[in-house]
């Protein structure tokens, strides 16, 4: 049977309907562009919805000595210079209207008795600017991005998975995909693209992303098209990920856990983290915890299944039911433990891609005409550590940037080129897929991939073991060329976690060269073999294929920003 191909027109495609792309799009069709999202996930479920703690800006809602500048200050020392400081400032100085335009969407954030939003502490902040709705903000700020979108209008296709991204001499002219349910292909002609398709955090063992998303498909579908990947092996990871059951392993246990006074022991019982910062203890700050936790597991110290012990059974029943209500019931629903009488095992959990596409700062276009990326897909804010609660207004601010510059670039296009031999190569390129019936199993393949960026390119890495990593890499890239795709009566998804399978493939060389040519300590990335900070490396690593990576400057620090960068104390502060 011949499957059909449908041809659809819009001015911007956005790629995404996750945070980011939804508050693209709401900005589009707020100034009467035509736009349509599509998305290989449900709306109301992308990965934003897991986001739990909150969203920056320095609205001085609590603490009235609180500005933008600081918020930039603080946000610059956490990236340990290698945030961009334009994207930094434009982010937090765009933070108020991005609160704005949430409550303007019907946001309900929680609230002081008086009125005000109220904000609280969120790791290295000098000041309480985080603002949330309950334990559950992405999931309120999804909401109200859906509804506000619904009320627009736009058109959401979120069975539609994008394999392709359509270029002609560099300009983007549209994108090639097909339909996860009946295989409908798609080709969908638009003056611009926007990719808002998330991290690469799925191709580690241990994640908090689901299964299938952050895939990396954005670091795939933008290298394909000409564009380059800053900083790739700036990847953010979480303390304590779940270990078991398998299809949920690094789902989060809060930090919330720790700061009520959880324990953390190894697999000798010992409670390790006199080792690693006897003052704080448990009480340290995420990326030592997780050091710490890998350190001990790389040992051989480790519980049996690979992990430490987080244990709150201590604590009286009641305070753990009051306090940690969330911890509890995930334990109870995943794994039917108590927590009230049994330790946790958990893990250190691949939580947020720092790096990702290469954009420019002021309008987050690309190396391609017409290419936009945006929120966790991008890059230039974090650096080399992520300031909690920075992701989220990241969407909001660049989304609607975003929105403004495609809807510009869309306005002034007089004239656009195609190119049949691009769509043709779209569309061979799943016709092979769909005939490729090879002995390798896509599946078992993505989980060696997991494999080899778990024990090459983890919390720690070095030469050494990085280098063992791209030569265990090899190999599966070979294997790649062998798998069977057998879509079924249940529909297309084994075609897509074959795409999903090259995604994650490319995002894994790209991490392991750039981890490779980091020779350094800085932020997140450990290198046991170069434990120092070196100034000559505060560049950001811009990867734009196999084997080619090149340093590229980072614009200066203004001095109003740079007087105003100090330490900030976490003590007491943890939360996501
Ligand atoms: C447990 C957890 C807690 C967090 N807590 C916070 C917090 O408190 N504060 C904070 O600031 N940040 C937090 N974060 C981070 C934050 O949630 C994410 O960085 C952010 O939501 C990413 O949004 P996004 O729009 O960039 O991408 P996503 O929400 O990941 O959306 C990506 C979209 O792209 C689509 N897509 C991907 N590939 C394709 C393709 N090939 N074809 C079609 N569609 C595709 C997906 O279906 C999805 O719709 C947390 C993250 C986690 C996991």
């Amino acid at each position: 049977m011949r499957i059909p191909e449908r041809r659809i027109s819009t001015s911007v495609l956005v790629i995404g309907a996750g945070g980011s792309g939804l508050r693209a799009a709401i900005e589009l069709a707020e100034r009467g562009t035509d736009v349509l999202v599509v998305s290989k996930r449900p709306r109301a479920d992308a990965h934003t919805c897991l986001a739990a703690g909150g969203i920056n800006a320095a609205l001085a809602t609590v603490d009235p000595e609180d500005t933008w500048q600081q918020h930039a200050a603080d946000t610059l020392k956490e990236s340990y210079l290698l945030a961009n400081p334009q994207t930094v400032q434009i982010v937090t100085a765009g933070a108020a209207r991005g609160i704005e335009d949430l409550e303007r969407y019907g946001m309900q954030f929680a609230r002081e008795e008086d009125g005000r939003i109220s904000q609280r502490f969120f790791g290295a902040h000098t000041f309480r600017r985080t603002a949330f709705a309950g334990d559950y903000t992405g999931l309120e700020i999804q909401r109200a991005l859906v509804d506000r979108a619904a009320q627009l209008q736009v058109p959401i296709l979120d069975t539609a998975y994008i394999s392709k991204l359509l270029v002609r001499d560099n300009v983007v002219f549209g994108a090639y995909g097909f339909n996860l349910d009946d295989g409908t292909r798609y080709v969908i002609h638009a003056d611009a693209v926007v990719l808002a398709t998330g991290g690469h955090t799925r191709i580690w063992r241990h994640t908090s992303s689901r299964r299938d998303e952050n895939t990396g498909d954005s670091f795939r579908l933008a290298v394909d098209a000409g564009g380059r990947i800053r900083d790739p092996e700036l990847v953010q990871f979480h303390p304590s990920g779940l270990i078991e059951p398998e299809n949920a392993a690094g789902t989060l246990v809060s930090e919330a856990a720790r700061g009520e006074g959880g324990i953390l022991r190894n697999g000798l019982g010992e409670r390790f983290m006199s080792r690693y910062d006897p003052e704080r203890m448990e009480l340290s700050t995420r990326d030592r915890v997780a050091l710490a936790s890998y350190t001990e597991i790389k040992a051989g110290r480790g519980t049996p299944n690979g992990g430490v012990l987080l244990d709150v059974s201590h604590l009286p029943r009641e305070t753990i039911l009051r306090r940690l209500p969330r911890v509890y019931q995930t334990l109870m629903d995943l794994q039917l433990l108590d927590i009230t009488t049994t330790p946790i095992e958990v893990a250190p959990t691949a939580h947020y891609s720092m790096g990702g596409v290469w954009v420019r700062p002021e309008d987050h276009g690309t190396d391609v005409e017409g290419l936009y990326a945006i929120g966790e897909a991008s890059s230039g804010l974090h650096g080399a550590n992520r300031l909690g609660g920075n992701s989220l207004i990241e969407l909001l601010v660049f989304g609607r940037i975003v929105g403004e510059a495609a809807a510009a670039y869309s306005a002034r296009l007089t004239a656009q080129q195609r190119s049949a031999s691009a769509l043709a190569e779209a569309r061979a390129e799943v016709d092979e897929l769909l005939a490729a019936d090879g002995p390798e199993n896509v599946r078992a393949l993505q989980r060696a991939i997991r494999d080899i960026m778990t024990e090459r390119a983890g919390v720690v890495r070095d030469e050494e073991g990085i280098l063992a990593g791209l030569g265990a890499l090899a190999a599966v890239e070979a294997r790649i060329e062998n798998v069977g795709v057998h879509p079924d009566l249940a529909g297309f998804q084994d075609l897509a976690h074959a795409f999903d399978l090259k995604a994650g493939a490319l995002a894994a060389r790209a991490t392991l060269e750039a981890a490779l040519e980091r020779r350094e300590t800085r932020g997140c990335h450990n290198r046991s073999d170069c434990p120092a900070l070196d100034p000559a490396l505060q560049v950001n690593l811009v990867w734009s294929g196999p084997g080619r990576i090149a340093r590229e400057a980072i614009p200066p620090i203004p001095d109003e920003i740079a007087a105003l960068m100090h330490d900030v104390s976490t003590a007491g502060k943890l939360v996501e």
